[in-house]
């Protein structure tokens, strides 16, 4: 049998329908890599137990002739999903070994259309960062190395790009506060797809900043991602901002056909410093789907500049509101303290990490008397602002195409010192979540080191099915078809 840990979504599902091999094997293969992976650091907790109870079951529907979308297929998840009797800590230290009582909504999806639960994956505390060092069980290496140094996956969802990458898990679940899903897919040649705020349920999934969060998979192909954001999105009570609407069958949105699809090229996206190879890819990119029949129309988001400031007081004022649960009494791990403030005190500065306090501290402060005028509320006219330069442009196009990143990934130390730097890594994708708009990004390329370089196509508000369309497009063109070379695993 060839190696099952070679195969995606799509094809795995089919060799399972086929009964070319069983689920119990597809998982046991991909558990067998996952131990002998751990110099990456990806998985925070395997459960291998769970994975073979799953797959088993999954037989079962199988033989029964009962399978269901997603019957036997493989998958990890991000650790800020809470997930029943499983441990979860959003890789805090403050969540000690916290055990949920239940199961976020997503996850549940999944595991409702037979999906198979490999393990927990690490990221950047609470969400927060963009090269997943911020977590309390250290680092994730990138398993694309370029001249034998070891890079960053990007973060936060830098276990899920990673495990995907090395092909410890078919696909993952991750989410996309700024850029979590689509910058780490990008520096990990995988596709990362942040839906529409609202299309996926937050229920159970760690706040970080709640008008922002967003669930989304990283998978190998975009069918695949279709296929993941078909079985995770769902209407649901419990999240309040969740959307009624009808999840359609992403995967049949997939025709290769996007004639006279009117493609937007923001010029502000032109940054200064930005590498000449990503000025190129994008380039590259516009030829790719002119010549697969669509329109290209120069379009202008004016105030992108003002983007990033606004995102680093709106994410850090409701992570600081999100956060003030953590008080050593309802989860996780207390520190003893002469008094209850005293408990807090040390609770709060013994169980949470430098990135996080920063944010706790520059949220609490723009929210306070006197300051909040000033930047907060000023944060979210711009905010507005953003969002009514999107709406312009869907006036005049369907889709936008970007760069994902304004690099590739970089060295595991080289920004930590320098938060504003770290920050900067999204300067192209926090646009997309402060308009709540979905967002992809597809490997496109390799640049002159031999790593990954994504580009980023943005939709309309639930507009999924022509954004995952217009990216099949993009993909075939591309035909991205490298994969790093397997040095880590034991
Ligand atoms: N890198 C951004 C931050 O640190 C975005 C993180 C995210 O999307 N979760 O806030």
């Amino acid at each position: 049998m060839a190696d099952l840990t070679e195969l995606n979504l799509a094809e795995a599902r089919d060799g399972l329908a086929k009964k070319e091999f069983s689920a119990v094997e597809l998982a046991e293969a991909h558990m067998t890599r996952v131990s002998a992976s751990s110099a990456l650091n990806a998985y925070v907790l395997a459960t291998p137990e769970k994975a073979m109870e799953m797959a088993a079951e999954s037989d079962k529907k199988i033989a029964s002739g009962e399978a269901r979308p997603l019957e036997g297929l493989p998958i990890g998840v991000k650790d800020l999903f809470c997930t029943k009797g499983v441990r979860t800590t959003a890789c805090s230290n403050i969540l000690g070994d916290f055990i949920p009582p239940y199961e976020s909504t997503v996850t549940q999806n999944l595991w409702n259309d037979g999906a198979v639960m490999l393990g927990k994956l690490n990221n950047d505390e609470f969400a927060m960062g963009s090269s997943n060092e911020t977590s309390r069980f250290g680092a994730v290496v990138n398993p694309w190395k370029a001249n034998g140094t070891e890079l960053v996956p990007g973060g936060s969802s830098g276990g899920s790009s990673a495990a995907v990458a090395a092909r410890l898990g078919i696909a993952a679940t991750a989410t996309d506060t700024g850029g979590s899903i689509r910058q780490p897919a990008a520096f990990t040649g995988t596709v990362g797809l942040k839906p529409t705020y609202g299309r996926c349920s937050r229920w159970g999934i760690v706040a970080f900043a709640s008008s922002l969060d967003q669930a989304g998979p990283i998978t190998q192909t975009v069918r695949d991602a279709a296929m993941m954001l078909t079985s995770m999105a769902s209407f649901d009570k419990r999240d309040t901002t969740s959307v009624e609407r009808d999840v359609p069958d992403y995967e049949a949105a997939l025709t290769g056909d996007i004639k006279g699809l009117r493609v937007g090229i923001p010029q502000e996206y032109r940054v200064d410093n930005m590498p000449a190879e990503i000025e190129k890819l994008w380039q590259q990119g516009i030829d790719w789907l002119k010549a697969a029949g669509a329109e290209i129309v120069d379009v202008s988001l004016p105030h992108t500049k003002y983007a990033l400031p606004a995102y680093y007081i709106i994410a850090p004022a409701e992570a600081s509101s999100n956060l003030a649960r953590y008080d050593g009494v309802r989860y996780g791990a207390r520190q003893d303290g002469v008094d209850i403030d005293d408990m807090y005190a040390q609770t709060r500065a013994a169980g949470f990490g430098d990135e996080v306090k920063r944010r706790v501290m520059i949220g609490t402060y723009a929210l306070s008397a006197g300051y909040y005028d000033a930047y907060y509320v000023k944060a979210l006219q711009v905010r507005r602002l953003i969002a009514e330069d999107f709406t312009k442009a869907y006036e005049v196009c369907d889709v936008l195409l970007t760069p994902t990143t304004p690099s590739a990934a970089f060295p595991i130390g080289k920004n930590v010192e320098d938060p504003l730097e770290m920050y900067l890594n999204d300067v192209f994708t926090v646009t997309v979540n402060l308009a709540g708009l979905p967002g992809i990004s597809i490997p496109a390329g390799l640049d002159a080191d031999g790593l990954p370089l994504g580009l980023q196509l943005i939709g309309k508000a639930f507009g999924e099915e022509e954004l995952l369309r217009a990216a099949q497009v993009l993909e075939e063109a591309a035909g991205f078809d490298a994969q790093p070379q397997d040095w880590w695993s034991a």
